[in-house]
């Protein structure tokens, strides 16, 4: 339809189909799906066993320029590009994305389904609750939170003998250990089977964490942008006996929950990461983790629902399935490990006759952040080769990159813009080329979708086609699935087939066993294009810290605004001569990576003047609207 209509109006004008029937369309058995509603489903991860022996599908990894507040269109792309694969083309494609936060829906982005006539539906369901993962991000992340104050007021108000027989209860007369407590005997290096043969030391160091209230690390967290909660205090009512302290809340999707939930290979390994969690060290200078506070096992209980994938569909009807939401600036950016493992298995081959499917995920925000960090620490963490880079670029941003004037909220678009503009779209093409060629670092095949606006001119398209093609990119398309959907993708569908038969030599930016210095220096020298970097006195303290407590070899998470190949969200295009400042560095042991701190980055967002709330409001036949 012209003019295209809103987001919110071509999303519910589609009848979904129903869920079911698609989980049966991908030979799902009743016992892999459990059905919430009509139009979303979890995947059983028995899947994964059923299918080990096929061949995966391919795998595609949509990234973007640097982002603008005129926004690219990663998602549009992502969706669009997957139902001109599914509904087109004739292939078995798969969208695997990460579930919005509730923070930038109702703040300053809106909702993440795409747009125009390439989204995911239900958009409401989607942006809003879904099946309650983040929810269950948050009880499990708050729980621990609760219990390690908890456990510093007991240990402070109560003796070692006393706190010993609260923790291991007479039940029926016989005293127990519980099975995670068992973790921390081993830890300890202590061997006794039954809490009696325990000795005085051994009931002091059992009992006692020591923690530290100076190095705790572990926030609490909701999923909304609520900046008074950035610094709170805690503890404040009489029965606390004034063990009062300062701590904070992030949003939920900044928290290490969430990561592992993204990085988890399966169950058993969700219920380790979320073990090793360290939430603070003792006075002796020790790392103390989740499964010292005794609460691996519960917080696993409360995601075990959460660590399957959510599967829902396209405007066109084919899979997406949606699981697991980090940031990409603060966090590592990328959907679950796990949705595209199933996703790859269920578009696999036997090698028979079998043709492969394609599955395409997406990397969050510009390819210095969201790409690098799924090529270094998703990809790594899941063993899965990509076969392509799909790089997202618009002629307008492109623009700005290159100059072009300012763009003020709530004013209309400057003439440069709306009308033809070689010079600015010229100089802006840099800032694409800079992403082409780190995305050839990694060795895989990259195609530039450049998604169209209706004010692009054909001159416009064919430079950034130029530009792409001479850094290196294998192939440059203009597509038009906001406006058309899959059949606006077709062009860009067929060259991601090329490229995914393409010989490819994949490989890391950095080797885990190198300095934790070295290897953030080389992302901020050969991503960023950085001079070198300078760490803070803090910063230099906690690589010590850390490679001496042997997380030295853990794969480095950069925390940067996503606004600028450099640490100053100001320096638009391709930035030079500059140095990055490394604030701090922390560690989301779970997770497993190192989040390095560049410049002033925020864990909790703020809700602007105009937020997204403003046109939010159910109709009289209760649907949602205002939403996009
Ligand atoms: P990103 O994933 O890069 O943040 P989205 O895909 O979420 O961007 O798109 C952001 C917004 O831009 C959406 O509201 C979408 O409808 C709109 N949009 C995307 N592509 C186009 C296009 N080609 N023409 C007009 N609007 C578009």
């Amino acid at each position: 339809v012209e003019p295209v209509p809103s987001d919110i109006d071509i999303a519910v004008s589609q009848e979904p189909r129903n869920v079911q029937e698609i989980c049966q369309e991908l030979g799902l058995s009743g016992n892999e799906y459990e059905l919430y509603g009509q139009t979303k489903a979890k995947i059983s991860l028995d899947v994964l066993k059923r299918l080990d022996y096929r061949q995966d599908g391919k795998y595609i990894v949509v990234a973007g320029i640097t982002p603008t507040p005129l926004g690219e269109g990663k998602s549009t792309t992502t969706i669009g590009l997957v139902q001109a694969l599914g509904a087109h083309l004739d292939k078995v494609a798969f969208a695997c994305v990460r579930q919005p936060s509730q923070g930038p829906t109702f703040g300053i982005k809106g909702g993440a389904a795409g747009g125009g006539y390439s989204q995911v539906i239900p958009m409401d369901e989607f942006n809003l609750h879904l099946t309650g993962d983040i929810h269950a991000v948050t009880a499990a992340n708050n729980l621990l939170a609760a219990a390690i104050d908890a456990r510093m007021f007991h240990e402070a108000t109560q003796k070692d003998k006393a706190l010993f027989n609260r923790l291991c209860p007479a039940k029926k007369g016989v005293r127990q250990f519980a099975p995670v407590m068992l973790k921390r005997l081993q830890k300890l290096g202590i061997n006794k089977d039954k809490p009696e043969d325990l000795d005085a030391d051994e009931i002091r160091r059992f009992a006692r964490l020591d923690i530290d209230p100076e190095t705790i690390t572990w926030q609490r967290v909701v999923d909304v942008n609520d900046r008074f909660l950035r610094k709170i205090s805690i503890g404040q009512a009489a029965t606390e006996k004034g063990h009062e302290r300062s701590t904070g809340y992030d949003i939920s999707v900044a928290s290490e929950v969430m990561a592992i939930l993204a990085l988890a290979t399966d169950l058993k390994d969700m219920r380790d990461r979320l073990g090793r969690m360290v939430v603070a060290s003792s006075k002796a200078g020790d790392p103390v983790t989740a499964d010292d506070i005794g609460i691996g096992g519960a917080l696993t209980v409360l995601m075990k629902d959460a660590i399957k994938p959510n599967l829902m569909q396209t405007l066109e009807g084919t899979p997406v399935l949606v699981h697991a939401g980090p940031f990409a600036n603060i966090a590592h950016g990328n959907s679950s490990v796990i949705a595209d493992r199933i996703a790859l298995k269920l578009a696999g081959t036997d090698g028979t006759d079998m043709e492969p499917g394609y599955v395409v995920t997406e990397a969050g925000f510009g390819a210095d952040m969201g790409m690098e960090k799924f090529f270094d620490i998703k990809c790594r963490v899941s063993g899965l080769i990509p076969d392509a880079v799909v790089l997202v670029a618009t002629v307008r941003a492109l623009k700005m990159h290159g100059g072009a004037p300012e763009v003020v909220a709530g004013k209309p678009l400057p003439d440069a813009y709306t009308e033809e503009n070689l010079e600015f779209l010229e100089k802006g093409c840099a800032n694409l080329m800079k992403h082409v060629e780190n995305a050839k670092k990694f060795g895989v095949s990259v195609v530039v979708a450049i998604n169209r606006f209706t004010s692009d001119t054909q001159a416009e398209l064919d430079l950034i086609r130029d530009k792409a093609l001479e850094a290196g990119a294998n192939d440059a398309i203009a597509c038009n699935h906001w406006a058309k959907g899959g059949a606006g993708a077709v062009d860009l569908g067929e060259a991601v087939i090329k490229a995914c038969d393409r010989e490819k030599q994949f490989n890391f930016l950095y080797d885990l066993e190198q300095p934790i210095e070295a290897k953030i220096e080389q992302i901020c020298k050969k991503i960023y294009g950085a001079d070198g970097i300078e760490l803070s006195d803090l910063a230099k303290k906690k690589i010590e810290t850390y490679t001496a407590q042997g997380f030295g070899d853990l794969p480095i998470c950069m925390a940067k605004t996503q606004y600028s190949f450099s640490h100053d969200a100001n320096l638009k295009g391709v930035p030079t001569g500059f140095t990055v400042p490394i604030r701090d560095i922390r560690a989301s042991v779970g997770a497993g990576f190192l989040y390095p701190l560049l410049g002033a980055m925020q864990t909790m967002p703020g809700l602007p003047t105009r937020p997204c709330f403003f046109d939010v409001d159910l109709d009289e036949d209760g649907q949602v609207i205002g939403l996009f």
